[in-house]
């Protein structure tokens, strides 16, 4: 008997929006700009969404949805009206995975801090602020048809599914890592125990190349796994495949921008930053391949798609 009830309660939940109980706040440097910014999680109304606001600027708004991302080469940025702000997958990732359907992140920076390389201290910070059920229906994009982009041996695909998944298959020609995949039903709990700890990467024969084009600025030993030819400069690892993990927590931080909760399979070959928005893009310029519902489950009927307004396709 109660152990129906909780899954009664847990269904409740999920059937309506959420944003936090109380504001939060962390700071720290930027991965790529070396600038160090305060952040503050706040909670918001329902229907805003996962909105950024750069304090700095007047709390110019930016909306964490595809329509707003601007470049994409080593990490994710958004920008609006020519106002920037980078590196946002690994704190969207885990508010994505919890369920958090609308947040204010106050910004004073140019740059998300990247704080250990992870999403675990955005975790710690989410479960000091608490989740709290506001008194609107949730509503889920659920995919109905097959949307994919192939491009150089990489490739990124989402189909028809009801529960959000990912699978994610990475190859690099490195001792430590070679072929490495991932797969896992999302939510707070999978996120939290499979994908929250592992880190950003990078190869010790990139740093140059990386530093001279302007990137990596704030990277340090504390923030990045450096791997060497043969081997890691700062081990130990956290997992033998960290960097499979890792590379799972940033697809969900981009899939975050979709907008909406997903309902949909998602399989990544060799994809990155480039090709997870590009998905995003091509799937909300596609409106015949998802329908807006406020069920999660099987008995999914259809809400008035007018009420959702996708966002343009993205640049890529
Ligand atoms: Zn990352």
């Amino acid at each position: 008997m109660v152990r129906l009830a909780v899954v009664l309660n847990l269904k409740t939940f999920a059937m309506f929006q959420t944003t936090i109980q109380r504001s939060v706040s962390t700071h720290g440097v930027g991965l790529h700009t070396g600038a160090h910014g305060n952040i503050r999680l706040a909670p918001a109304p329902p229907d805003t969404g996962i909105v950024f606001r750069r304090v700095d600027l007047d709390q110019f708004p930016i909306e964490a949805r595809g329509n707003n991302v601007a470049r994409v080469s080593y990490a994710t940025s958004l920008m609006k009206q020519g106002v920037l702000l980078s590196t946002t997958e690994h704190l969207l990732a885990a508010i994505y995975s919890c369920g958090i359907d609308n947040i204010y992140i106050d910004i004073d920076s140019i740059e998300v801090p990247i704080l250990d390389g992870s999403a675990e201290p955005f975790m710690l910070l989410i479960d000091q602020a608490g989740i709290r059920r506001l008194r609107r229906k949730r509503r889920y994009l659920k995919v109905v048809k097959p949307v994919e982009v192939v491009e150089d041996g990489r490739r990124i695909a989402i189909y028809p599914a009801n529960e959000f998944q990912v699978q994610c298959y990475v190859d690099f020609p490195h001792p430590l890592v070679g072929k490495q995949e991932v797969e896992l039903v999302v939510n707070a709990d999978s996120f939290r125990q499979v994908l929250s700890r592992a880190r950003t990467f990078c190869f010790e024969s990139d740093i140059e190349p990386l530093r001279a084009m302007g990137l990596i600025r704030g990277g340090s030993l504390d923030n990045a796994i450096v791997l060497t030819k043969d081997g890691v400069m700062n081990g130990p690892l956290r997992y033998a495949d960290e960097f499979g993990r890792h590379k799972a927590l940033d697809l969900i931080g981009d899939l975050a921008l979709v907008g909406l909760p997903l309902l949909g399979r998602v399989e990544a070959r060799k994809a990155g930053h480039a090709l997870h928005t590009m998905l995003v893009s091509r799937l909300l310029a596609d409106p015949s391949s998802w329908i807006i519902t406020a069920q999660e489950a099987e008995s999914v009927h259809s809400v008035d798609r007018a009420d959702y307004h996708a966002p343009a396709s993205a640049a890529d």
